[in-house]
């Protein structure tokens, strides 16, 4: 039978190779966004054409009314989640901590660390065997930022990061006895959307000589080991954080 798996953020960037790559593997697909809903709908044909189910939902992963709204349409048009891909993430521009404001920290936080904690609560209470569920995997999207520090650049996101390290830590200890694993994808630099929308468009091809591997990272490369955290190949792997940053 065919899994149903929600990813955040899955219209675009890391989030799109996610749930492309799922639909081949068997899962049918949620694909959640925030702004840009024609993005989302273009992943969604990609998957129906693969003859996988597929819905586009829109919520701000940060606000609870729409995440709670986001989970119950995906029961009632897919049925009960057993993965959930906690991707969606922002940054913002490079700037020192002396020049940041609380506005700035409040959405950093809200939308990477607080939108993660809100989705894996509600999908825990679909997927939970402690509330009648099969269990699942969730797995959740960090940075190499969380350990490198960003100083400079935006230590906030990496402070945000590394609350999604100890996040994934600890929930992984507390539902592990539940049928469910919880591990974190911690990428490098990516190839995708999100260093424009810090202003930096070209920021990969101007950093990849830091990167001992001498090259950005793809979505798809990244995907790729989400999509095996997700599926029963990883069975046993949980409380695992797995850099994909070519040694970065
Ligand atoms: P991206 O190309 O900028 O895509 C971000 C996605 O997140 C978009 O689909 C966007 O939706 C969605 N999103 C943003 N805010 C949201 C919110 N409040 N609620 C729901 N969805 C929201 O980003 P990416 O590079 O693929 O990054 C994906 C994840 O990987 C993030 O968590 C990021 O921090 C992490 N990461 C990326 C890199 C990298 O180098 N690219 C490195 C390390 C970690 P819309 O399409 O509707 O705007």
């Amino acid at each position: 039978m065919r899994k149903v798996v929600l990813v955040t953020g899955g219209g675009r960037g890391i989030g799109a190779a996610t749930c492309v790559l799922a639909a081949q593997k068997g899962w049918d697909v949620a694909v959640n966004y925030a702004a840009n809903a024609e993005a989302a709908q273009q992943v969604v044909k990609q998957i129906q054409a693969t003859g996988a189910r597929a819905i586009a939902v829109q919520a701000d992963v940060a606000d609870e009314a729409q995440v709670l709204a986001m989970f119950k349409r995906v029961k009632a048009e897919l049925g009960p989640m057993q993965g959930l891909v906690n991707n969606a993430g922002v940054i913002d521009v490079y700037a020192r901590l002396d020049e940041m404001s609380m506005a700035r920290w409040r959405r950093m936080f809200d939308i990477n660390v607080l939108g993660s904690m809100l989705c894996a609560r509600e999908a825990i209470l679909q997927m939970s065997t402690k509330h009648g569920g099969q269990g699942g995997s969730i797995v959740n999207l960090s940075s190499a930022a969380s350990r490198l520090g960003a100083a400079s650049q935006y230590l906030d996101y990496a402070a945000a990061k590394g609350a999604i390290d100890s996040f994934t830590l600890g929930l992984a200890k507390e539902v592990a006895g539940e049928g469910i694993r919880v591990n974190a994808i911690r990428p490098g630099l990516i190839d995708t959307e999100i260093h424009a929308s810090g202003g930096l468009p070209n920021r990969v091809k101007d950093l990849e000589h830091l990167v001992p591997a001498k090259r950005g990272g793809t979505a798809m490369e990244v995907a790729q080991a989400i999509v095996w955290l997700l599926s029963e190949d990883a069975s046993y792997t949980t409380m695992s954080l797995i850099d994909v940053s070519g040694a970065r």
